[in-house]
């Protein structure tokens, strides 16, 4: 929600814990009327909260990296990134604090979300939907979201004519 001119992305959840502040601060996030949860890792111990989430379209922002650099998770096929993506919630993949290991883009963090979160079964899609979500749930204002997606509909057309047209079939089989 905008309130005064500020959407609020709060930083909740970002734990193993259950039951502590920094757990329990999900529910703070939700009342102050947040439109993205950084984090979000402890939701799946609060059933109420994902209710809220999924019917608001709240997003959760997944930080496969920086979850496992805090030793959070060790195999991502573990992370509750993955009960989320395979519930239909609105996630956005995110770096976290990027700096602090010296991440230079958020592929890595996209190529992991891929590899170790979703299904064998996903393909291309996962990553258009992933795309979509990323301007959908941003911070940018209705009008700016709507000529960000047009240009981003632009390009990802452009990228499929051109991987249609490549002349490997083990590229095309993906
Ligand atoms: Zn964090």
């Amino acid at each position: 929600m905008k309130e005064n001119g500020a959407h609020f992305f709060f930083h909740a959840g970002e734990t193993n814990w259950n039951g502590e502040s920094s757990d329990i601060n999900l529910f703070d996030a939700v009342l102050l009327n947040t439109t993205r949860i950084g984090h979000g890792y402890a939701i799946l111990k609060h059933p109420v909260i994902q209710e809220i989430v999924k019917e608001l379209q709240i997003a959760i922002e997944i930080c496969p990296i920086s979850n496992q650099v805090l030793k959070l998770v060790d195999d991502l096929r573990n992370h509750p990134g993955s009960v989320l993506i395979a519930n239909d919630f609105p996630v956005v993949i995110t770096a976290d604090d990027p700096s602090f290991w010296g991440a230079k883009g958020l592929s890595y963090d996209w190529y992991f979300a891929f590899m170790g979160m979703a299904s064998r079964e996903d393909d291309l899609k996962f990553l258009k939907q992933l795309a979509i979500n990323s301007i959908k749930y941003s911070a940018m204002e209705k009008e700016e979201k709507s000529h960000a997606l047009r240009k981003w509909e632009d390009d990802w057309a452009r990228f499929i004519d051109k991987f249609i047209l490549l002349d490997s079939p083990t590229v095309i089989t993906l």
